[in-house]
């Protein structure tokens, strides 16, 4: 198994099985996340034997940049993973810290109308360490530490549920890359299940999901899964993650010019949304040359975000990154494969 793969928590009971301390899993976490060594020979607190059994039960994996685009305030990174697949991860520069998103999944199922990296089926899911290697390959690169995390990058993260929780784990942990959970979020496209059984994850990570419409009719349109998940069900969904966790759920809404973006759709929003623990994020759309869609103007943008604001509904809208570069998540992997 990789090595950065491994919860603290598992790397404890394996050395208890082992009959050894528990703190032998501390020690490995400084390692690896502190020092940032690449080999288990460089952990020269470990006795010999120990080093020789963790070497024959796990390895380093190793993911390597393969390509990188540097806008203004963003750079994309294309990574190639051992098996030789590829993924990206997004870098952003705000006035409070940088931001770096992440895969989840070579490819998505989900099958978004809009969504490049949906338009290439999924291949496999990233295992736990393939992102957190992620995170280390960039801050490696950029030679500072990441302020917080967005898993927003290629694939559904609730449809590939455990790993994704393991990897909070691992870059929550103190010893670990130690990014609070609050600088954490993770972007379902509305797994219903998931969204419940996420409600008892114990770490306090920040829930968004993408609603993109206010009804069934023009969700089911633009988003496949509304047909396994209707609104109805994930707003129950977020209604009990918020009870249970006292905890506001982002609301995601991509702005399509001519397909979401009326006054009618932004009154049916404000209806659906009334009332509910919620706020709304609304996104530009980073148009990409194989999908119709185009990004909403200025003026209806306000429009629409004014309608929700006067409503009471807290609403923000997301800056745009990326200008000048392949922006689209999943645009970069899909041109490495069509190659
Ligand atoms: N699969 C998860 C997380 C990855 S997508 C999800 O769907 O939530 C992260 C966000 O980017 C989603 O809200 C998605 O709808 C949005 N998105 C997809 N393609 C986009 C594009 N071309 N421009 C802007 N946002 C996009
Ligand atoms: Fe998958 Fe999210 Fe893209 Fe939909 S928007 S296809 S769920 S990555």
């Amino acid at each position: 198994m990789d090595i950065y793969s491994v919860t603290k928590e598992n790397l404890s009971k394996y050395f208890i099985d082992m009959g050894l301390k528990s703190y032998k899993a501390t020690q490995v976490f400084e390692w690896l996340y502190s020092k940032r060594v690449k080999s288990f020979d460089e952990m020269t607190n470990i006795k010999k034997e120990v080093i020789e059994k963790l070497k024959e039960d796990y390895y380093f994996g190793k993911i390597e940049i393969k390509e990188k685009q540097t806008g203004k305030d963003t750079s994309k990174y294309l990574f190639k993973l051992e098996d030789g697949n590829f993924i990206e991860a997004v870098l952003m520069m705000h006035d409070y810290g940088v931001s770096v998103c992440v895969s989840s999944q070579i490819g998505c199922n989900m099958g978004c109308s809009f969504c490049e990296s949906g338009r290439l089926k999924k291949v496999r899911n990233l295992t736990a360490g393939e992102i957190v290697e992620q995170i280390l390959a960039i801050e490696e690169d950029i030679k500072r530490r990441i302020d917080s995390i967005v898993i927003m990058g290629i694939g559904e993260p609730f449809d590939n549920y455990e790993n994704v929780t393991d990897f909070m784990r691992i870059i929550n942990d103190p010893k670990g890359v130690a990014i609070g959970a609050r600088h954490i979020t993770v972007s379902t496209s509305g797994i219903v299940p998931k969204i419940k059984e996420f409600a008892a994850f114990p770490l306090q990570i920040n829930l968004a999901v993408s609603l993109h419409a206010p009804n069934d009719e023009l969700r089911s349109k633009i988003m496949k899964i509304n047909k396994a998940y209707n609104i109805k069900e994930v707003m129950d969904a977020i209604d009990y993650y918020s009870k249970k966790t006292n905890r506001r759920v982002t609301i995601e809404y991509l702005l399509l010019k001519g397909v979401n973006d009326t006054k009618e759709c932004a009154n049916e929003l404000v209806n659906l949304l009334k009332g509910k623990n919620v706020y709304v994020n609304l996104i530009p759309y980073n148009e990409t040359s194989h999908i119709e869609y185009k990004r909403s103007d200025d003026k209806t943008k306000m429009e629409f975000y004014d309608i929700v604001r006067k409503s009471g509904i807290t609403i923000t809208i997301r800056k745009k990154f990326g200008g000048g570069i392949d922006a689209a998540c999943g645009q970069l992997r899909a041109k490495e494969v069509e190659k």
